[in-house]
């Protein structure tokens, strides 16, 4: 007997070949009825047997296309209506939860078709299909459909228009689809050279492997990129772009290219060879700050390593020399990267002498995601391309519509609607240049996409915060939340604890009770975790209402010195020290920040004074922490607070006797871990809760975050890290979106 069922799909179920997919097992099955993509979930009317609708349904849920990611499956008897075929129809808007894949990199079909000759659409910079291609970074509205894509404007000659329309063509309704004939083209500008149309990748590829720095237009924004090699087109662009310090990120030939400078593991290799593509900070191998120029990365053990991701990248590399190139985001200093012709030919002239560019246009801006591997898992530190704007499913069904606004730092916003939490790209320093105008407009693009219409606001205490201040002009209820109890939050929640002891050691922060907060230990409930401990507090001279990230490590240093101590004499640091003094009398901020705590260690041990961005000087102390040293330092816990004063003293004798840089980092970071995973067990003795979450920027400190966990572990606890969304302040949207759920559901 012939039935029919309909069959709801939720998920990323829209540009991934789902359609294609369904009406394959359609065929396979004899089917018929349609399939179509309701903007927010994917639609089938099914009729046939019951046997084989079964095995239809089952051939979907079982084996969806590989970056599809199903939710929620609906299935339903209904009427049937006699249906001669199976068809794929045109898509519908409809509301609803609504999941758009991120970009993918090239998959192996298209790049086996890149570099065949006799494939039309050999070296054909903008090649995609199904599997791969840009998705997030082309769409301007939803449903996702071509009309609604930076590919609208681009016609489709016959031969795509054949491989789009086939249902069993693997082009089948791919919306980017398009070829040498029909589609983008890329070109070249040079400085003093006009537009070059002829061979632009090629021209681009001579600029680079001649010492130039070159603008190339990728999938989410422009890099500034030059050869890694050349250590003088290397200071070049760190000149130009004022970026004298800060690690580049390099994008190789390909993953041997990578081993060949970085020790890669099996899992990095899996990562940086994902779909999601991000860049992977990697262990440097003894001689490649000789190989590459010795300013790529200064300063530390790690490199950030990419391989070629999109089609134009594969291009590059087929024309260079060189086998590495630096690739860096194409801004100057921290403002958002630059997306946009006008924009790029405007802000990035004094930066680079020519321009690679197409007539594709990014609709969506997107840098690079970078992460780290730890204990064979990805962990995230800038969550972008490949993984936004993948959405986490919080509480179903939840009624309120949330906007959080996220940290002032390295910050990302959230956004929710029925429970599903939509987290933002990473947007940068809210402060820095025209940060805040794309923060603004990235909410909007987000709203529209999504159809949000927040009817609750969520923001960080900090009265100051430009985005609390912002937040307060919306004319719809604001709930504050304290920046620390956002790490925790996001640290459990995306860990699936409804409870749990959170460690969140991070920069500063404000807290509840009115100082500087940042090393602190949380335990409690998802709803309200409680501060249980923390380190002393420590008055640092500065003013407290900014809450600078970049205060500089001799000023967290000077509370834990006295007037004679050797140190200030060594360096020659009196008269400063004298002065920092009497400033602190008049403006001192009290913060019991293990940032700051690792940045007057690192002060102190490495002698670095200043730093040029966030974090430089304890990513030197992690970078000599090498050796198998067990010893700690003593230290005394009361009322679980740590007391930092007895540590430094230690230190300071270790440096009087000579003990080396490496062992004193080493050390340190034992005692870190020691006194945490102490203050833990005491807490866990108290409250009986034996989970623990560790965020906060300070855990992008490999070494201790390693440390933490294992002797978390030897006490019989379990501790859990941030592997969706990152530890460092990229994670309070979500956590504050969490909160503001808890709240008002
Ligand atoms: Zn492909
Ligand atoms: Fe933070």
């Amino acid at each position: 007997m012939l039935c029919s069922y309909d069959i709801k799909i939720y998920g990323i179920v829209q540009a991934v070949g789902f359609r294609p997919m369904v009406y394959f097992y359609a065929v396979k099955n004899n089917i018929r009825g349609f399939v179509r993509n309701m903007g927010s979930f994917v639609f089938v009317h099914g009729e046939g047997t019951e046997e084989n609708l079964n095995k239809f349904t089952e051939d979907i849920k079982n084996n969806p296309p590989k970056n599809a990611s199903i939710t929620e499956f609906y299935t339903e008897k209904t009427e049937f209506l006699g249906y001669t075929d199976f068809q794929i129809r045109e898509s519908k808007d409809e509301k609803g939860n609504i999941f758009i894949s991120p970009d993918l990199a090239v998959c192996n079909n298209c790049r086996n078709e890149f570099s065949d000759i006799n494939n039309p659409r050999y070296e054909y910079p903008f090649i995609n299909c199904t599997d791969c291609g840009p998705r997030f970074s082309i769409i301007n509205d939803v449903p996702y459909d071509r009309k609604n894509t930076a590919m609208a404007e681009f016609d489709m000659c016959e031969s795509c228009a054949d491989e789009y329309n086939n249902p069993l063509d693997r082009r089948y309704h791919a919306e980017p689809t398009c070829c040498p004939v029909c589609g983008p083209k890329l070109f070249f500008h040079g400085k003093w050279e006009k537009l070059n149309r002829e061979n632009p990748a090629e021209t681009a590829c001579n600029y680079l492997d001649r010492g130039k720095i070159i603008a190339i237009k990728g999938i989410g924004g422009y890099h500034l990129a030059c050869n890694a090699k050349d250590h003088e087109a290397v200071r070049k662009l760190r000149q130009r772009k004022h970026r004298y310090e800060k690690p580049f990120a390099i994008m190789t030939k390909d993953l041997a290219t990578a081993e060949k400078y970085a020790s890669v593991s099996l899992a990095e290799k899996n990562i940086l060879v994902s779909r999601e593509s991000p860049i992977v900070l990697l262990e440097k191998r003894e001689n490649t700050d000789n190989i590459l120029s010795s300013s790529v990365a200064p300063n530390t053990d790690k490199i950030g390593i990419m391989v070629p991701y999109a089609p134009i990248h594969y291009l590059l590399f087929r024309y260079l020399e060189t086998d590495a190139l630096v690739m860096t985001s194409g801004n100057i200093s921290d403002e958002p990267i630059v997306y946009k012709e006008e924009d790029a030919f405007e802000r990035l002239a004094d930066i680079c002498d020519g321009f690679l560019f197409h007539n594709r246009e990014i609709e969506n801006r997107i840098d690079d995601s970078v992460v780290s591997c730890f204990e064979n898992k990805i962990y995230p530190i800038r969550r972008a391309r490949g993984y936004v704007p993948k959405s986490f499913s919080y509480i179903r069904g939840a009624k309120p519509q949330i906007l959080a606004c996220g940290a002032l730092l390295k910050n990302t916003f959230a956004l929710c609607k029925d429970g599903n939490v939509y987290v933002s790209g990473h947007i940068g320093d809210l402060e820095e240049g025209t940060a805040f105008e794309y923060y603004l407009n990235q909410i909007n693009l987000y709203e529209k996409i999504f159809s949000i219409k927040p009817d609750i606001v969520i923001s960080d205490s900090h009265p100051d915060y430009i985005n609390s201040k912002w937040a307060e002009t919306l004319n719809i209820p604001v709930i504050k939340v304290f920046h620390h109890k956002a790490h925790a939050v996001s640290a459990m929640a995306q860990n699936n604890l409804s409870e749990a002891i959170c460690v969140t050691y991070d920069g500063t922060g404000y807290g509840e009770d009115g100082t500087v907060w940042g090393g602190e230990i949380f335990a409690g409930s998802i709803n309200n975790p409680e501060r249980m401990g923390h380190l002393k507090p420590v008055a640092v001279s500065g003013v407290n209402t900014y809450l600078s990230e970049k205060i500089s490590p001799f000023k967290c240093l000077v509370p834990y010195l006295d007037e004679d101590d050797e140190f200030l004499k060594l360096n020659n640091l009196e008269s400063e020290y004298k002065l920092i003094k009497s400033v602190r009398k008049l403006s001192s901020f009290e913060t019991t920040s293990m940032g700051r705590f690792f940045d007057a260690v690192s002060c102190l041990v490495l002698n670095k004074k200043d730093i040029s961005f966030e974090g430089e000087a304890p990513i030197m102390l992690e970078s000599i922490a090498k050796g198998e040293y067990t010893d700690i330092y003593d230290y005394n816990i009361e009322n679980n607070v740590v007391d930092q004063y007895e540590i430094m003293k230690q230190i300071k004798t270790d440096i009087k006797n000579n003990i080396s840089q490496s062992e004193i980092s080493v050390k340190f970071h034992n005692t870190v871990a020691s006194f945490t995973a102490e203050i833990c067990e005491n807490i866990s003795r108290e409250t009986g809760l034996k989970n623990v979450t560790l965020s906060g920027g300070v855990f992008q400190n490999m070494v201790l975050l390693e440390k933490v966990t294992e002797k978390i572990r030897n006490f019989g606890l379990a501790p859990y890290v941030c592997r969706i969304y990152p530890a460092n302040d990229g994670g309070i949207s979500f956590g504050q979106a969490v909160m503001a759920l808890e709240k008002e559901n």
